[in-house]
Parts: C-alpha cells; structure tokens; sequence
C-alpha cells in the first residue's frame, strides 16, 4: 500500500520538489495551498508521471478555522497520514528592528510558527493513534543564525527549531519521527516574496553563485525519510559550498572585480 504524505505549501519552490520526489518514490500525497491552480497542475502532473494519487486542500494556513475543516474533511483513508512536511513559509521585508513593518512581522510569525503549529496539532494525534508517523520541519540556516535585518524571520525559524525539538522529546514514545532540514540559500521564490514582486532585488540574491535548488533540498528530505526504521536524521543542515554561514558567501562577479581592481 502506498504511503501518504502531506506536504503544505506545495504550490511553488522546495513544497513542490518535494511533493515530485515523494511521488517518484511511490507516495500518494495531500498538497496544500493557497494558490489553487498550481496545486492542480501538480496534481495531474504527479498523476501522469507517477500514477500517484493527489489530493488537494487550498486553505490559508494562517487561518486556524480554515486550516483545522481541511483536515477534517480528509476521507477517513486519507487520514492515515504518515508524513507531515512542514515547509509552507516565508519571509516578509528585510529592515532593522526599528523600522519593520508590524504586518511583515505578523505574517511571518502567523504563516511560519501559528500554521506549522496548527496543522501540527491536527496531524499529530493522527500518527500518535497509529502508533507511527514522520514529520519534517523545513527550518533554515536562519533557525542556526541571524543576519543583519532578519530579525524575526530568524527569531521565527529559531522557534521551529525548538518546537522541532520539543516535538521530538513529545512524540518519541509514540513512534513519531521528527526532523529539521536547514537549508542555507536555494532558488526558489522566496526571494520574489520577501521583496514583493521585486525581481531584480530577488535575482540579486542569487547572483554570482550558486545557490542550493529547490531538488537539492527535496533530496535531503527523501534521505531523511527513507532510512530505516530505527533511525532518525535529527538536523540536516545544507548549505551552497558558496555559502560558508548565514552571512559569509562567495560571489564570481566579486572574485572578478577584486582580481581585475
Ligand atoms: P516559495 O517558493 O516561496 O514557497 C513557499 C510555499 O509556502 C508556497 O507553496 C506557498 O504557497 C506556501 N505558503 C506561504 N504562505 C502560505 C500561507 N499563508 N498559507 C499556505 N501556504 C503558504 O519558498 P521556498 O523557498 O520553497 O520555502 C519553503 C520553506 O523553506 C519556507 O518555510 C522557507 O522559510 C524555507 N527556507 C527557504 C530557504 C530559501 O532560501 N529559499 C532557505 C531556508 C529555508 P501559496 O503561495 O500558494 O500559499
């Protein structure tokens, strides 16, 4: 029988990659999103490709009402949920402490800590019942670290990593897996989102190196969850080879201008 894994926002970037290596490995999967038409395109396509089933539930993981009746309306087969991947999230602004913008900081602290922590509370008792069960938690090298400026996207990532471990010490006597995957930069639309919209500051992110892809990080996930049953990847951090910690990175473009300045 094939397992299921529910995997939330899986609409763009690491959630999607993710969701295709699952299904490549044999997963029926649960995507969740706001962003409805690329869920269903997701669907098809992990259906053509990988005759995996795909269910989709577009909800607001902000929202606790909304969050909470797309788990309950999962068909009583769907509920035998065996992996949970925690990676919808985002960051909001980049802006010193004094200069935030409160909305930013309420929508990063909503969607990254309230939403992981609500569908949290409805998946767990699920696999907690079966005695069984795996969840992963896409922290960052920010949940490690803090940078100039990322003030509470860090502070919120820094809590997923203590839930991360709280979890852990909760659910072990259940049978219950728990992993954080701690990636430094990858190319997805994060960057796009942190701006708003805003790409040539999205690209600059990215450029001059290398950064890590979203299927490098999707990777991580699939060795963490395939390996035998008694045991458990705790923390995976992985990092660009361009990127030595949060703040220190090697650039071409930089390398360039120094050996011709
Ligand atoms: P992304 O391409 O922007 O994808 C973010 C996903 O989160 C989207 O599917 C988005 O779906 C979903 N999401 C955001 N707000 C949501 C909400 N309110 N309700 C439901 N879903 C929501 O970014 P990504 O890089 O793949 O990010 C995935 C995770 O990796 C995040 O937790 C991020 O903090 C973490 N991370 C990223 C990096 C990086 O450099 N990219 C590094 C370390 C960690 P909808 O827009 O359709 O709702």
């Amino acid at each position: 029988m094939r397992k299921i894994a529910l995997i939330t926002g899986a609409s763009a970037g690491i959630g999607t990659a993710t969701a295709e290596i699952l299904a490549e490995n044999g997963y029926n999967l649960i995507v969740t999103g706001r962003r409805k038409g690329l869920l269903d395109k997701l669907k098809s396509e992990l259906g053509v490709k990988f005759k995996s089933d795909v269910l989709v539930l577009n909800f607001d993981i902000r929202d606790r009402a909304q969050t909470e009746a797309a788990i309950d309306s999962l068909p009583k087969s769907w509920k035998n949920v065996d992996v949970l991947i925690n990676n919808a999230g985002l960051a909001a602004g980049l802006a010193p402490i004094q200069e935030g913008s409160a909305d930013d900081w309420d929508q990063m602290i909503d969607t990254n800590i309230r939403g992981l922590l609500y569908i949290t509370r409805k998946v767990a008792p699920l696999m907690v019942k079966r005695g069984y069960g795996h969840i992963v938690n896409i922290t960052s090298i920010a949940a490690k670290e803090v940078y100039e400026n990322g003030n509470v996207y860090c502070a919120t990532k820094h809590a997923v990593d203590a839930l991360t471990r709280g979890m852990r010490i909760d659910l072990v006597k259940h049978g219950v897996k728990v992993t954080s995957i701690a990636p430094g930069m990858v190319n997805t639309e994060f960057s796009l989102v942190r701006f708003k919209g805003d790409k040539a500051r999205a690209d600059k992110v990215y450029e001059g190196l290398a950064p890590l892809s979203a299927d490098d990080v999707a990777e991580a996930v699939w060795f963490a969850l395939s390996r035998p049953a008694h045991v458990n990847i705790n923390d995976m951090l992985l990092m660009p080879t361009a990127q030595a910690n949060i703040t220190t990175t090697v650039r071409k473009q930089n390398l360039s201008q120094t050996e011709t300045s």
